[in-house]
């Protein structure tokens, strides 16, 4: 028995004229998404099916739908300016005209199986109804008369201001729809677990960073900080000892071993890639020294074959700080597996960064990742059973919720800073002023920080002019390490020349995900144009 549908014209077989790409007036489009919906067809009707999460990208707060319109009616006319909308035409035909910019637009709807994606900021028009249509409008906000532009020439004035010379900050945290509509899935997903610190949505990331690294253990801790701290105690090393870190780094390098007790010597950079100078290592070792802290400074990895050598040689640790470093690899092997532990921060700016604080500690040694988890968790090996005098600092259940799906996109997003870093490279070699970062060809960075050093002319004064013209940068580091106010008395200016001379040097232009190719040409633009 076949059921009677009531929608014959669009039944999948006599459908078979008017096949998927005929429904649309062109293949692809340059603003909307076309989504195909999910049809199971049975003899008892059939369903058509949108996810919200994979298909519409947006979790939907409003549905409309607009029937019996005359022939000759004339709707939409007006944009939201961050409304995401999603079209399904139920019955009948209509025509969707978008514009966005100098891109255009024109659809004719007349397939439910076809669901049309409008992006904010478009201006739209709907006309050429049947009048059997049925147009079903799903909304990704609420109403809200202030997300309307209703006059066509005020929109247009409103693009101009948003899209023409709209600044560019340095850094943009807002994830795309579809990156915030799936951290709040994953946030919902524990606060539906009831498991809000450890558990197994905690212990499945864990594993997965694991793996990414190449390393066998992977322990969550609150920050990155913690993760180089708390491997330094549980190496056993504090008061007495040495740790060789580079003069050139964040202050967390040379802090977390203050933390344990133990005394950072600092060691310069080399003065083409900004890390450890590991010439100068080798003169830096004492019998006091315990540990070498190799920092992948801006996602560049260390010479991490002259390390190990020292580290042989003298029977010392190696603690990867990581904490920039995300998917990098030396010699096609990952950073977080080329030391005897790695440290890494999943602070939100970092390449693989949450909601907040986290980091991790990635090692090959088991016993070690069970006492760094005890010291982590008040010293304890089971409930009530303290064996070591231990703090608080574990990864929150829900940064592991985020964290595991932001990491199957992290190769892909590494991708798009390579992208534009090589856009930096390639606009801007020409400039004999500056020099620019150039990875050495053991190395694959991940372009943490995209870092050009300013060695004739003034950096603060390239800094300023790029404020003026809405461009956003900053300074990796503006001060080093040993001429901080915490360390004064401690280290002389000029110790670490070439640290010095980096830090005055140095300025850190827009470089993330969130930054279009059109953003990073008009960078460019602006820094040839000033040297010129
Ligand atoms: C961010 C960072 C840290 C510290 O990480 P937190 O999570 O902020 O504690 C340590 N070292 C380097 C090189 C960093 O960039």
């Amino acid at each position: 028995m076949t059921t009677t549908l009531t929608q014959a014209n669009n039944t999948p077989e006599s459908n078979e004229q008017s096949r998927p790409g005929e429904c649309t007036d062109k293949e692809s489009f340059d603003i909307i998404k076309i989504v195909d919906a999910q049809m199971i067809v049975s003899t008892q009707g059939n369903l058509g099916v949108l996810e919200a999460s994979k298909q519409i990208g947006f979790a939907v707060k409003r549905i409309y739908f607009l029937t019996d319109l005359p022939k000759d009616a004339q709707r939409g006319g007006h944009a939201h300016k961050s409304l995401v909308q999603c079209f399904v035409c139920l019955k009948g035909e209509v025509t969707l005209e978008i514009s966005k910019s100098s891109k255009k637009d024109s659809i004719k709807l007349k397939d439910y199986r076809k669901a049309v994606i409008v992006p904010p900021g478009c201006w739209r028009d709907l006309k050429d109804f049947t009048d059997d249509c049925v147009l079903l409008v799903l909304a990704s906000e609420e109403y809200d008369e202030h997300d309307y532009i209703r006059n066509y020439d005020q929109f247009i004035l409103w693009q101009a201001n948003n899209e023409g010379n709209k600044p560019i900050e340095f850094i943009s945290l807002d994830g795309s729809r579809e990156t915030n509509y799936k951290t709040k899935e994953a946030i919902s997903r524990v606060i539906e677990s009831g498991l809000y610190v450890g558990g197994p949505i905690l212990a499945d990331f864990e594993a997965q960073f694991a793996s990414y690294c190449e390393s066998p253990f992977a322990v969550g801790v609150a920050n990155g900080f913690d993760a180089l701290s708390l491997t330094l105690r549980a190496w056993g090393i504090g008061k007495g000892d040495e740790v060789i870190v580079p003069a050139h780094s964040f202050i967390a390098s040379a802090f977390a071993v203050e933390s344990v007790g133990a005394t950072p010597v600092l060691v310069d950079v080399d003065p083409e890639t900004a890390l450890l100078d590991t010439k100068l290592v080798h003169k830096a070792i004492t019998p006091n020294t315990k540990a070498v802290m190799p920092v992948h400074l801006y996602g560049h990895p260390v010479d991490m074959d002259a390390i190990q050598e020292i580290a042989e040689e003298f029977g010392v640790f190696i603690l990867e700080d990581a904490a920039q470093a995300h998917g990098a690899s030396y010699k096609n092997k990952k950073c977080g597996s080329l030391g005897h532990a790695a440290a890494f921060s999943f602070y939100p700016t970092k390449n693989l960064g949450c909601v907040g604080d986290g980091g991790a500690v990635v090692l090959r040694d088991e016993s070690v990742a069970n006492r760094i988890r005890s010291l982590g968790n008040y010293g304890a090996f089971r409930k009530y059973d303290h064996r070591l005098i231990g703090q608080n600092s574990r990864l929150d259940t829900v940064q592991a919720a985020v964290l595991s799906m932001k990491l199957r996109k992290l190769d892909e997003e590494n991708k798009k800073r390579s992208q534009l870093a090589q856009m930096y490279q390639e606009g801007l070699c020409r400039l004999s002023q500056i020099v620019l970062p150039t990875p050495k060809p053991y190395a694959e960075p991940v372009w943490h920080v995209y870092g050009i050093r300013i060695v004739e002319g003034d950096r603060d004064d390239l800094r300023d002019f790029l404020a003026a013209k809405g461009i956003g940068t900053n300074q990796h580091y503006p001060v080093p390490i040993h001429l901080q106010p915490a360390y004064a008395g401690r280290w002389v200016r000029g110790a670490f020349p070439v640290a010095e001379e980096i830090c005055a040097q140095t300025l850190s232009l827009p470089l993330s995900i969130n930054h279009s190719h059109h953003e990073i040409q008009r960078v460019i633009s602006c820094i040839v144009g000033y040297f010129e």
